[in-house]
């Protein structure tokens, strides 16, 4: 049976592989061949130089060819942390070292989740150093040092160990001590979770690594708050944000839930942008908290964390899944090994979310729209953003329905379109 499991993962690894890999050259290839043929979308004709074409053109190519490099070397590494016998290891050294510790305090399955999880940091950390400092440094784009760059990530390990460690003993708690319906009581107690996270990100973690500032006075301000009025939207959650000290790609984004709820802007987007643009920016924002994206995301993880814990529920008794990776069954080996050979089995639903997401960016789209009552400044808006941050004007088809988050900007443009014509003639 051991056999089995391990040829049926190594089937569907390779399978999601393949996908990814091929996507990834077919985009490559299609947006060379677009640029041979000069070939830019209508509606960008007159709204970019040539120059910042090709450098765009440049930009998305070389990202793409060493993502097939970090492609090849990610799955290595999976496939390493598998099968080269760290996992028992791991289990081995953490169950003498957590021995130290009453039983109840969970300890060797809290070290041995850590301690996978550094491991897949450390190697992580070569391909995030070169995007960084070779890649985004070569187009302009990085503004971070390497000190800077150390300490995110020493923070960031500091955070998820204040984060990871209740959270890891409260799964474990449940998983052994509540029987056999252990699996409903993590649902709720993650789900649960989940929500306080969307609540204290923005309001206790992304401060600890960025710098948030209530809007300066001026005209931009009064502009913003007669129009945040307008929405019902609380002016006391607009922040601008010091994305420069890192990098030079601009954005804004919605995020949190109930008071914690938060506008922020890039100090980089405001400095880019045009008042207009600015303010139709903060529109398509506000849209996102009209139509409740951030809760109609939470409930559709809250059906995949149902489902998976369900399916997790079958597979914690079965011993043959954990000797196939030379494991003793364990609730903490349950937890790592389902995260770790789950994606394979699963990784077609990220398009779909990809889909989900996508449909609320083009709501807020039109909600921006109906707002202002004008169509441009948020078209100029995105206009801007794609030049300045050399997004790929022609991705493959088949490859941003695969990874797009936001539709790409002529479908933006051209749906921004229709809803002018539709809502303001
Ligand atoms: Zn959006």
């Amino acid at each position: 049976m051991e056999q089995v499991i391990v040829v049926l993962f190594f089937t569907f690894f390779a399978l999601e592989f393949l996908v990814e890999f091929i996507l990834n050259e077919i985009n490559m290839s299609y947006v060379q061949a677009r640029f041979a043929e000069r070939k830019i979308p209508d509606i960008f004709q007159g709204k970019i130089s040539s120059e910042d074409y090709g450098k765009s053109v440049e930009y998305t190519l070389v990202k793409g060819r060493f993502e097939r490099w970090a492609r090849v070397y990610g799955s290595l590494v999976t496939l390493f942390v598998l099968f080269s016998g760290l996992l028992p290891y791991l289990d081995h050294f953490s169950r003498s070292a957590g021995g130290w510790f009453p039983a109840s305090l969970k300890a060797p399955g809290i070290l041995f989740c850590f301690g996978v999880a550094v491991t897949f940091s450390l190697l992580s950390l070569p391909t995030g150093l070169y995007v960084t400092f070779v890649i985004e440094e070569r187009f302009g784009f990085n503004k971070t040092t390497l000190k800077l760059y150390l300490i995110d990530k020493l923070k960031g390990l500091l955070v998820s160990l204040v984060i990871g460690i209740p959270f890891l003993f409260g799964v474990l708690y449940l998983m052994e001590g509540t029987g056999r319906y252990w699996w409903l009581w993590a649902f709720l107690f993650i789900l649960a979770f989940q929500i306080l996270m969307v609540i204290i990100y923005p309001t206790l973690i992304a401060p600890l690594f960025n710098k948030f500032e209530p809007l300066r006075e001026g005209e931009l301000r009064e502009r913003i708050l007669t129009l945040a009025e307008k929405a019902g939207f609380k002016t006391s959650g607009i922040y601008t944000m010091d994305g420069s000290r890192r990098s030079a790609h601009s954005n804004a984004y919605f995020t949190g839930l109930g008071r914690a709820r938060r506008i922020v802007l890039f100090d980089t987007l405001l400095e880019q942008m045009t008042e207009a643009q600015g303010l139709a920016v903060l529109a398509h924002e506000i849209g996102h908290y009209k139509m409740k994206h951030v809760r109609k995301m939470l409930v559709i993880q809250g059906v995949f964390l149902f489902a998976g814990l369900y399916i997790l529920s079958f597979l914690v008794g079965y011993e043959p899944l954990f000797r196939a990776f030379g494991l003793a069954p364990s609730s903490h080996a349950a937890l790592v090994l389902f995260s770790l050979i789950s994606g394979p089995f699963t990784f077609y639903f990220a398009p779909l979310m990809n889909l989900l997401s996508r449909r609320h960016e083009y709501e807020a789209d039109r909600f921006s729209i109906r707002m202002l009552q004008d169509g441009k400044p948020m078209e100029e808006a995105l206009f801007n953003l794609t030049v300045k941050n050399l997004s790929n004007l022609t991705p493959h088809p088949w490859y941003s329905a695969y990874y797009y988050s936001h539709p790409t900007a002529e479908e933006r443009i051209s749906a921004m379109r229709q809803e002018a014509r539709r809502s303001l003639s």
